[in-house]
Formats: C-alpha cells, structure tokens, sequence
C-alpha cells in the first residue's frame, strides 16, 4: 500500500501532500505524483529556493 506520510526529513514537521499540478519536462514521468510539502512554515524546505532540501 502506498502511504507516504513519515514527517519531514529536514526538521521532522508535519508533511502534508500536494497533487504535483507542475510537471517538468525532461524530468522521470514515472516520479513522484505529488509535493511534500512541510507544515513548519520556517522550514528550509519551504524557503522557495530552487536547491531548497526537500521535506
Ligand atoms: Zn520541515
């Protein structure tokens, strides 16, 4: 059964998902469908930078 909701690898908040509505060309079709997205708004995951870590 597919479950993906262990706490952020970062800080270990909360991680809540997001269906993956912005998928990039050239990258694995076969990712990830959805965004982890860190509950803990003073995560570095959600600093917006492009080499965030992801949560
Ligand atoms: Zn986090």
């Amino acid at each position: 059964m597919y479950a993906d909701n262990k706490p952020c690898t970062v800080c270990g908040s909360e991680v809540s998902l997001r269906a993956h509505t912005d998928p990039r060309p050239g990258t694995d079709p076969d990712g990830p469908v959805d965004d982890r997205v860190c509950s803990n708004p003073d995560c570095p995951t959600n600093s917006g930078e492009p080499d965030a870590p992801r949560a």
